[in-house]
């Protein structure tokens, strides 16, 4: 069984000194080996942003994608080779924003997938401007006067798109982290796992500091019942999005390529997908 070392490669991250995204990278290397999955059976698949550069920093089968497009590719992957554990990754901005039709749409299709989002509420590779995931009043180059729009909530969201598993942590909280992307890995369906994740270099107000402050585990509440899809959107809405845990889960409903017709459940072999040269040049 392969160790979290083995989901090392040599590749040093350029992340600036700091940034949350470490914590998310050790996590997945982690929560992959303690789930039993090996480097040859794991595709991490990105998106654009410095969040993105995930993907190169894993050892697994990995795909760099274009902006806001990690989960068209990621959903490629899968359908083509189900025996795969696929994860998706990438930031607010990529996800939320240019991506978003992606995001809903691959909620409510329900492969069986993860996607972890690197939330710094702003965009930072390109240096610093307002995302989607910023909260109003917030000054950056591209909101000098602060921003006038409201914050999208990607937990309501994903819960009113027919998400089966909605999960949030802190880089910061690395054991929390871990057991979040473990848990993701195991659910059979579509897994959304928004984590906030500082940058240390263009974000001085949502720092480790603020969201140490602010974020509310859900651990708090021991009642707290993650099969009840209502009782979710409420501890959402009455906590401002800043809650921590696994948050909704559906166990009962079947992924989406558990249920294609004319496919056995039990992976979709190369056979079905390779043409012979003679059936090429026939198209
Ligand atoms: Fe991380 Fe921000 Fe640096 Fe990008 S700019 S690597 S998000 S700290
Ligand atoms: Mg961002």
């Amino acid at each position: 069984m392969a160790t979290f070392k083995e989901f090392r490669n040599n590749v040093k991250p350029n992340w600036c000194p700091g940034c949350g995204d470490f914590s998310v990278q050790a996590a997945i290397q982690r929560a992959a080996a303690n789930v039993g999955l090996e480097p040859e059976s794991l595709a991490v698949i990105s998106g654009i942003g410095c969040s993105g550069r995930i993907s190169g920093y894993i050892n697994a089968y990995g795909f760099h994608g274009i902006h806001g497009r990690a989960l068209p590719i990621a959903q490629g992957v899968k359908l083509a080779n189900r025996e795969l554990t696929v994860i998706a990754s990438g930031g607010d901005g990529d996800g939320f924003a240019i991506g978003m039709g992606h995001t809903v749409h691959a909620i409510r299709r329900n492969l069986d997938m993860t996607y972890i989002v690197m939330d710094n509420q702003i965009y930072g590779l390109t240096k610093g401007q307002t995302s989607p995931r910023s909260a109003e009043g917030f000054k950056t180059k591209s909101t000098p006067e602060g921003s006038i729009e409201s914050t999208l909530s990607p937990l309501e969201i994903a819960l009113s798109a027919g998400a089966t598993f909605v999960a949030q942590s802190f880089s910061s909280d690395l054991k929390q982290l871990t057991s979040m992307i473990e848990q993701g890995l195991q659910h059979k369906g579509f897994s959304l796992i928004n984590v906030f994740s500082p940058c240390v270099t263009f974000n001085k107000v949502n720092t480790y500091d603020w969201f140490k402050e602010h974020v509310i585990n859900l651990e708090q509440f021991p009642d707290y019942d993650p099969s009840n899809r209502v009782a979710a959107m409420n501890k959402i809405m009455e906590t401002n999005g800043m809650l921590t845990g696994l948050i909704y889960q559906n166990k009962e409903r079947k992924p989406y390529e558990d249920m294609i017709s004319g496919f056995s459940t039990d992976g979709l072999h190369k056979q079905d997908l390779t043409l012979s040269s003679e059936q090429f040049d026939k198209l």
